[in-house]
């Protein structure tokens, strides 16, 4: 009988560690299994066969093969773990997550997505010739780069067709399948049952079934989140990475993984393409991708943008100039969309007599007004009833600072009561249902505004937008992040691209801050100037992509010992360049702190510090200090 090198499922990193089972001819790596575990049993994955077990081990049998997942993913699997400092057993259990058995009464099928794309495919421009050449003969990874509406997702389909032609399978990645609803159903109306598609709305016997449809090789195309680029896909040709610049690719909890850089792990492991497409891709992949340029907008320009410079005019949120814009919306009965990334009424009450600001008790940040009755935070979601009074000083005098999307909604009510209003912000679509609606309803209505956060923005594709508006460009500017700039440079973008797309169209941007870079670039298309200024910033700062970093975040329920924790972890580590402690916004009662390592050996950095903290953790348990190493951190 073989023997089988197994790891146990289990997320205690006290038995993060290989076990030796024995096994029957046949099973190989890849097999998931049932195996006896201490004294229950646990869910396996078999990742070596060995003749026989190291001395001394008394091999037990295993119980059963339950599964399998292809012999690539489990070597993808130890290598995220690896690389972004987590355990096999957490990486591992990310490609063969736990499905529960088929039960008698079967859920109705899911209903299928609406088929609103050609089926047909289109006659390619030259440059998108070129691209799905390149594509489909190449190896390695690319940069589709083009304005939206060049025609990206059209060579998308293109090469897909291509590789299935040649046996090949795809998986396609989107930053959330609710906000992308053409884009999925384009895929769908082009290779019908050939498709499986992955979200979180899936009940989990339709995940199951759509895992089978992928693994027998009924579905060779998956489309889906972050997580579906673990899909279970057997000769794997290319992987796509719709809107690219988008930061919900990375994962913010244990295994902090993220699915671009996964994917070219992948597409490398099997031998694959991986794509990145965006009209504003991230500084990282301007830098190190081939580049495939399809150039502007197919059919159309793109719309002129006029800053709105507001230390000059009055009136936020909707200052004359875009009140002149939208009445021009509503008499000719057409659709605009509106970007205001704060939700509720105000930012912040504040006390005209003693000048505080209430603040959460948990956290350092104001509590936010909504519906005019409670405050939250946005941080804990801790909720109150909002004061007559300044809980200070007692003063009635309390003012609502900023303007939130509640807010915007309110004043638009009052000034253009002829339009339709949609709102699109956590509070107004807490489920992806009403999301689903809300979008449609946009779509078929006219004389209607989406106003929202920055879910406006993303790649939806609404025919007859003629005015998009960014209502307040400098939210996001003020971020104490080096990606703030990119941040904003790309939103701004990304909603101007949603106007015009085959009306003659105009973006506003109000801004107090007129000339700032990427307010200025957005404001004229200029991605090319924008990402070459950004990397010689990024150069000289030694930020991405000219370095790693690697981020410690250390909290508790007191700040000295915090920080000590860090400084004592600052000394320990070599070889990086080290910013920090630096304190950071409290969270949930929590005192927080930072150590930023700039490296170019991010897994050594990693694994020091995982060395450093299991060393220190007697202690840290002690003082009830908890760590997180965030390796590739998408913001700080
Ligand atoms: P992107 O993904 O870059 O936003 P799309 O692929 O959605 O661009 O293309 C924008 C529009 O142009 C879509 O309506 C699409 O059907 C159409 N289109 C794309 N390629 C062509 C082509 N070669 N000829 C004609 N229309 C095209
Ligand atoms: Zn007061
Ligand atoms: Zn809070």
């Amino acid at each position: 009988m073989p023997f089988a090198s197994v790891y146990p499922l289990v997320t205690a990193r006290a038995v993060a560690r290989e076990f030796t089972y024995e096994v029957e001819e046949g099973v190989g790596v890849g097999a998931i299994v049932r195996v006896p575990f201490g004294r229950s049993r646990a869910r396996g994955i078999v990742t070596a066969i060995v003749d026989a077990p190291p001395p001394g081990v008394d091999a037990r049998p295993i119980e059963a093969v339950i599964g399998e997942i292809p012999p690539t993913l489990v070597q993808l699997a130890l290598w995220l773990a690896d690389y972004y400092g987590s355990t096999p057993a957490r990486a591992l259990a990310l490609v063969a997550p736990e499905t529960p058995k088929r039960r008698k009464e079967q859920a109705p099928p899911a209903e299928r997505q609406s088929l609103s794309g050609e089926a047909e495919p289109l006659q390619l421009s030259p440059p998108q010739i070129a691209a799905v050449e390149r594509i489909v003969n190449g190896q390695g990874n690319y940069l589709l780069y083009g304005a939206t509406g060049s025609g990206k997702t059209e060579v998308y389909l293109q090469a897909i067709a291509s590789m299935l032609e040649r046996g090949f399978g795809a998986i396609v990645l989107v930053p959330e399948i609710a906000l992308a609803p053409q884009t999925v159903g384009r895929v769908r109306a082009r290779f019908g049952e050939n498709v499986a598609i992955l979200h979180s709305g899936l009940t989990d016997a339709e995940r199951r079934d759509e895992r089978e449809r992928i693994a027998s090789g009924e579905a060779r195309i998956v489309v889906g989140a972050r997580s579906a680029i673990f899909a279970p896909v057997r000769g794997l040709g290319l992987i796509v990475v719709d809107e690219e610049h988008d930061p919900s690719y990375k994962q913010d909890s244990d295994p902090r993984y993220d699915a671009r850089t996964v994917a070219a792990k992948r597409a490398a492991l099997e031998g694959a393409v991986a794509v990145y497409g965006s009209a504003t891709p991230r500084p990282e992949s301007w830098a190190a991708l081939e580049r495939l340029d399809l150039g502007g907008r197919l059919g159309a320009d793109l719309p002129p943008v006029r800053v709105i410079d507001l230390r000059r005019e009055a009136g936020y949120p909707l200052s004359a100039p875009l009140l002149n814009e939208l009445r021009k919306v509503a008499e000719r009965r057409g659709k605009a969309i509106l970007l205001l990334n704060r939700r509720g009424i105000a930012p912040a009450l504040h006390c005209r007599a003693c000048g505080t600001t209430i603040r959460c008790p948990n956290c350092d940040v104001a509590l936010v007004l909504h519906g005019d009755v409670s405050l939250r935070c946005h941080h804990c979601g801790h909720t109150t009833d909002s004061p007559s009074n300044c809980p200070a000083c007692g003063s009635p005098d309390l003012a609502r600072l900023g303007a939130g999307t509640q807010k915007l909604e309110r004043e638009l009510a009052r000034e253009l009561p002829e339009l339709e209003l949609i709102r699109l912000d956590a509070d107004a679509v807490a489920k992806p249902e009403q999301l689903a609606i809300a979008l449609q309803r946009f779509r078929e209505t006219d004389g209607v505004v989406l106003l929202g956060t920055q879910m406006v923005a993303k790649g939806h594709h609404f025919s007859g937008v003629e005015l998009a508006a960014v209502i307040d460009a400098d939210t996001g500017l003020s971020m104490p992040d080096f990606r703030a700039e990119e941040r904003t440079f790309q939103l701004i973008t990304q909603l101007a691209g949603r106007s015009g797309r085959d009306a003659p169209g105009r973006v506003l941007v109000q801004t107090f801050q007129p000339d700032a870079r990427p307010i200025a670039h957005a404001a004229r298309h200029d991605v090319g100037r924008f990402l070459t200024e950004e990397l010689e910033r990024r150069k000289a700062l030694d930020y991405p992509p000219y370095a790693h970093l690697v981020r410690i975040v250390v909290s508790g329920p007191e700040i000295e010992p915090v920080v000590r924790a860090l400084e004592e972890l600052k000394a320990g580590i070599s070889g990086a360049e080290l910013l920090g402690p630096a304190a950071l916004l409290r969270l949930r009662g929590k005192h927080r702190a930072q150590l930023v390592a700039k490296t170019e050996h991010p897994r050594r950095i990693a694994s020091q510090a995982a060395r450093l903290l299991s060393a220190a953790a007697p202690a840290m348990r002690k003082a009830k200090l908890t760590a997180v190493v965030d390796v590739d951190p998408q913001s700080l």
